[in-house]
């Protein structure tokens, strides 16, 4: 998928063209459109921008209005790099430049994903491992029995009374 098919599929051409036309030229634009939108899966990103590779990449686990939320956030750094980066102009990831682009997308500039997104992109973590001092949960997507030795414990108790050993509980 390219960004130019991704915009047609999420239904954002009307909206995003005229961003785009606000923000680069002709040239640019169409390389833009151009530019492969990868899948990354895992629960550590909902998403990032690779100017090295010039590849914007959305989590698998995404979809519908956290998937457009997290494009929208990568596509704005993919636009800012094509309107200072490559014309070597030195900006923060998100500094004022990627927020002033943000705006123009309709979004609020906010750095880290929502909470909306983080739990879309935490339905996969089934494996909840709670302390029985404080009852705090750690969730994993993947069932790890080390959590249970007598050596890990929820780092928050483990000087406490109880010591803040591990029960398992699965969590489908
Ligand atoms: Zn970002
Ligand atoms: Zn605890």
């Amino acid at each position: 998928m390219r960004i130019k098919d991704a915009l047609n599929e999420h239904q954002l051409v009307e909206r995003i063209m005229p961003v785009l036309q606000k923000n680069l030229n002709e040239n640019m634009i169409n390389r833009v459109l151009y530019i492969p939108v990868g899948e990354c899966r895992g629960v550590s990103r909902a998403g990032y921008w690779s100017p090295s590779q010039m590849r914007l990449f959305v989590n698998t686990s995404l979809h519908g209005e956290p998937w457009k939320n997290v494009f929208l956030h990568e596509l704005a750094h993919c636009i800012a790099t094509h309107k200072y980066a490559l014309c070597g102009m030195r900006v923060k990831a998100h500094g004022y430049e990627w927020r002033v682009i943000m705006m123009h997308l309709g979004l609020r500039p906010e750095r880290c994903t929502n909470a909306e997104e983080s739990a879309q992109l935490h339905v996969n973590d089934k494996h909840h491992y709670t302390c029985q001092t404080c009852n705090y949960v750690i969730k994993k997507p993947r069932r790890n029995d080390r959590l249970l030795s007598d050596l890990v414990r929820h780092k928050g108790c483990r000087y406490k009374v109880g010591g803040g050993k591990l029960t398992y509980y699965y969590a489908p």
